[in-house]
């Protein structure tokens, strides 16, 4: 839950001013006592749930602010929900979160509900987080169910999703869904600027994070996720004008594929799009024009259809065990392939 904005160095973090409005409205209907027992925050990854949520919870608990105001961040109670230690609210995840995809399981939604019924001092609400709320499985989501009509008083569930058609009907009947709406590019890139002294790259990191504006502030702000892309772009770069399978497959082995097949996808509909169009997209604007045209010119525009609907296939199976040496070589395989 916390995050590292407060590191030296670093420019002092700000509320994404599209969720300001939502955080407000969520935050009088609590104080007015009118949050509802669940509340689904649904929204494209990376577009900033979880910092809504948590802003949410926050505000409500925070001993120094009244109506709508943001918390204070410095009050016991701030403090202790930074640590993740405040009593009144439970954060449930996957059992490693480092492996996106898996399940969160039945166990542990008895034990956060039972943290429902038995805490409580009588404070102003009671808050049970669920991130991401994709990963409950069958079981889970229906150990849910009873807390969910019958709410202990003063208890919130909040559920963040970014594919809430993927819950159970019977989950979302009993929430109430609140979206977050994608920005604006312009709002993105204006956020993005005031939150980095690099104003030069926003554009790049916007496009390098696939649209998801809470990673371009951390390809912005973080060495290591800046690094990453850079690999990502030298391994893509590569793989325009590859010679070999060999060295395709080896580059391929040198990045994640939950990051890298994402934006190898986006690669290949860039040059779908500058061969139809003549147009370069912005994520397409990070590679070298003329590679990206002879790549695209040799494999025709079916084939990259093609290849870009198969990318979607190997993103799903990234999460998957497979043998990577393998994988990399289906891959390249597919590309090389004119
Ligand atoms: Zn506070």
């Amino acid at each position: 839950m916390a995050h590292q904005d407060h590191a030296p160095g670093r420019l002092m973090s700000t509320q994404p001013p599209w969720l300001e409005p939502i955080r407000q409205r969520l935050v009088l209907r609590g104080r007015d006592g009118w949050l509802p027992s669940g509340v689904l925050i649904s929204g494209s990854p990376g577009v900033g749930k979880a910092l809504l949520t948590t802003s949410v919870v926050q505000s409500l608990l925070c001993q120094r602010v009244s109506s709508d105001e943001p918390a204070c961040g410095e009050c016991n109670a701030c403090r202790s929900l930074e640590g993740g230690v405040h009593p009144e609210v439970r954060l449930l995840e996957p059992a490693e979160p480092a492996e996106p995809g898996k399940d969160i399981l039945v166990d542990a939604v008895r034990d956060a509900t039972e943290f429902l019924t038995l805490s409580g001092s009588g404070g102003a609400l009671r808050a049970l987080i669920i991130r991401p709320a994709d990963a409950l499985n069958v079981n889970a989501a229906n150990a849910l169910l009873k807390t969910l009509e019958e709410p202990p008083a003063g208890a919130t569930l909040f559920l963040e999703a970014a594919r809430p058609a993927s819950l159970p009907a019977t989950i979302r009947s009993r929430c109430q869904q609140v979206d977050v709406a994608c920005p604006s590019i312009e709002q993105v890139h204006e956020w993005l600027a005031a939150e980095t002294d690099q104003y030069e790259r926003v554009a790049e990191a916007y496009a390098a994070s696939l649209n998801r504006p809470l990673l371009a502030r951390e390809i912005l702000t973080d060495s290591a996720a800046l690094e990453a892309w850079e690999t990502d772009r030298q391994i893509l770069t590569g793989l325009l004008s590859a010679a070999d399978l060999h060295s395709t497959a080896a580059a391929l082995q040198r990045s994640v594929p939950e990051r890298l097949i994402p934006r190898l996808q986006a690669l290949l509909l860039s040059a779908q799009r500058l061969l139809l169009v003549g147009q370069l997209d912005a994520f397409g604007e990070q590679f070298p024009r003329e590679r990206l045209l002879d790549f695209a010119r040799a494999r025709g525009a079916r084939r990259l259809a093609w290849l870009a609907q198969q990318a979607l296939e190997w993103q799903r199976q990234s999460g998957a065990n497979l043998n990577p040496a393998l994988r990399s070589e289906t891959i390249a395989l597919a590309l090389g392939r004119r």
